[in-house]
């Protein structure tokens, strides 16, 4: 499919407009190869009631990088619907407050670089101009920081940067592919969060790092806490980086 990418500043204006009355209405959500980042999976899973087993083999297939070996999830889209999102309906999304990023994000795409010196970390944003998209030329008076205020995404941008870290650090310390456990604990710990609870409450996962009653109690309910332990704990086995 032909697209166009526009770089955009925080200042700039969009010149688009979505809603439900343009006649493209629920096509960005049809012919999808969308992958889900692990805080997609836990919005999304939290949203519909259902444990992270469940949703991951509901709605969603796994494959493994080709050269990186991490796991890639992406929504099982429905062949009988145009390779629809198995969550859309006639009516838009229905979990619209949990949609993934990159759901809040299109058509603005987002990339970002970290200094290695500061940890600062630097935005970059574009138009992704595709043809089944009718809110081109529009103009709503929207700057891209207003846009990207309106859909609400900064949480899913901070966790969705964590990630990028530990992929940019594999990258750099063990580049090639990742295998067996390695990649299975990245799965576990990241995308499979309740199973991640249940070897660390049930089977003394973590036992060998003495963690503190308060983060123990803290994520025994809270997923959020329990991902950002995750990560750390996939830091910690990959790349030798102590849990703090
Ligand atoms: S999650 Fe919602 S917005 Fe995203 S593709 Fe599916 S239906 Fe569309
Ligand atoms: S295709 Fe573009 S304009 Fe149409 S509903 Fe999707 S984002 Fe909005």
């Amino acid at each position: 499919m032909a697209e166009e990418m526009i770089p955009l500043n925080l200042q700039d204006l969009m010149k688009f407009d979505c809603n439900s009355e343009n006649e493209c209405f629920n096509e960005c959500c049809r012919d999808l190869n969308q992958a889900l980042t692990p805080y997609d999976v836990l919005r999304l899973k939290q949203c519909l009631g259902m444990s992270s087993q469940d949703f991951l083999r509901t709605y969603t297939a796994l494959h493994y990088g080709p050269k990186s070996g991490l796991p890639v999830i992406e929504f099982k889209p429905n062949p009988g619907m145009g390779y629809a999102c198995p969550l859309v309906t006639p009516q838009g999304c229905s979990v619209y407050k949990d949609r993934p990023a990159s759901c809040r994000m299109y058509p603005l795409a987002r990339a970002i670089s970290r200094s290695r010196k500061t940890g600062e970390i630097t935005q970059y944003f574009a138009l992704i101009e595709e043809p089944h998209c009718k809110g081109f030329g529009r103009q709503n008076g929207q700057t891209v920081e207003e846009w990207l205020k309106g859909q609400n995404v900064d949480k899913h941008n901070q966790a969705n940067d964590k990630l990028m870290e530990v992929i940019s650090l594999k990258n750099r310390i063990m580049p090639g592919k990742l295998e067996g456990m390695s990649a299975d604990n990245f799965y576990l710990a990241l995308y499979d969060l309740d199973a991640f609870r249940e070897q660390i409450f049930e089977n003394a996962l973590l036992k060998d790092f003495n963690l503190p009653d308060a983060i123990l109690e803290t994520i025994r309910k809270d997923d959020e806490a329990l991902l950002d332990l995750g990560i750390k704990w996939i830091k910690n086995r990959l790349f030798g980086i102590e849990i703090t």
